[in-house]
């Protein structure tokens, strides 16, 4: 954790405390849903509750795991105060109101919070071999249950069923589970970018929008395919081949050192060059490990510099009220000379 307090001089505090549980997953090893971590410069405090004592000793290395009686914030602040430490940095994006008041209220006289930025999250951006290394296995499990549903999806099953039979089906290839609910869309449901599946049937002649992810060793990973019941006309393969395009566009573009947004913008040059830049209502990526959403964003505004072992999605689309949506997603790490495109599934238009 020296990465993490060698920072604290210039935030002007002497701890800090870790309420985002990825985030103390990522620092400690535990998995455990109730934990609140204690990082000073000298020594790093796990606080959890007693269901869960036995699981923080075997998983938690670099830290001292304790079981506290009552609150965890009631703990932390009797540690905070015995250690005399005075200027307490909490994550001001993750610690809820409830949650800080209390903590005022825990501390001892002297002792005050600071808020604090996305600090670990930053760190978290850039993956370890292992780390790209379970997400590759997560990204297998992922394209290994999509491959096993795919042909059997025909009209008339329902949404629900095509998303139930890929969650089997991933778990089946290795994976705790699904990492997000997965979407499946039909027909012009297709051009809600976040559609929950439903029990409509699916029905031909139509597109059909998958975008799932699968969790294997805690790691995600991420993907959409957008396939079509029946043979497409010529309206759908043509939006489909500037989505594929501007996918393509977007993953040439990844390389060391180029900034988030300058990705995004490759996306959607092309897209625009077809008329569609209006209808891509989405930024072109996120970064992705232990969760599913992570900094950097791919988007218009992030200048985030991507660096090797950054994993990112690209996954431009477009969406067409009445019509539907097409969007192709891939989960990729930056390398040396550009990247590599961990998902292996087929990116052609899919007639079923
Ligand atoms: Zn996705
Ligand atoms: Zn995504």
């Amino acid at each position: 954790m020296t990465a993490l307090t060698s920072r604290f001089g210039d935030l002007k505090i002497d701890a800090l405390l870790i309420s985002a549980l990825p985030n103390v997953r990522y620092l400690t090893g535990f998995t455990g849903s109730n934990a609140l971590l204690l990082v000073t410069p000298g020594r790093n405090t796990l606080f959890t509750d007693p269901r869960y004592t036995i699981q923080a000793s075997q998983e938690t290395s670099g830290c001292v795991a304790k079981t506290a009686r009552g609150s965890l914030t009631a703990a932390a602040a009797q540690l905070i105060g015995r250690l005399r430490l005075r200027r307490i940095g909490f994550e001001r994006g993750r610690l809820g109101f409830e949650a800080w008041q209390r903590l005022k209220d825990a501390l001892p006289m002297g002792a005050s919070l600071k808020p604090i930025g996305p600090v670990v999250e930053e760190l978290r951006m850039v993956k370890t071999p292992e780390e790209v290394a379970r997400i590759r296995a997560s990204v297998m499990a992922n394209s290994l249950a999509f491959e096993a549903v795919l042909q059997g999806i025909r009209p008339g099953v329902q949404e629900t069923e095509i998303a139930a039979e890929l969650e089997y089906q991933m778990r089946r290839h290795g994976a705790e589970k699904a990492s997000f609910d997965t979407l499946v869309a039909s027909g012009a449901r297709s051009a809600l970018v976040h559609a929950q599946p439903t029990t409509e049937r699916v029905i031909a002649n139509q597109l059909l929008l998958i975008d799932m992810g699968a969790t294997r060793n805690g790691y995600v990973s991420d993907m959409t395919r957008t396939v079509f019941l029946g043979s497409p006309a010529r309206k759908v393969r043509k939006m489909y081949d500037s989505v594929l395009m501007a996918q393509l566009a977007g993953i040439a573009a990844v390389r060391e050192g180029v900034t988030a947004d300058s990705v995004d913008r490759a996306a959607r040059r092309v897209l625009r060059a077809d008329g569609l830049d209006k209808a891509f209502v989405h930024s072109t990526g996120h970064g992705l490990g232990l969760e599913i959403h992570e900094p950097p964003r791919l988007g218009k505004k992030d200048q985030t510099r991507l660096q090797v072992g950054m994993t990112i999605t690209i996954e431009p689309g477009v969406y067409i009220e009445g019509f539907g949506g097409i969007r192709i997603e891939d989960t990729v790490v930056v390398t040396a000379s550009g990247c590599e495109v961990l998902t292996p599934t087929t990116k052609e238009l899919i007639a079923l």
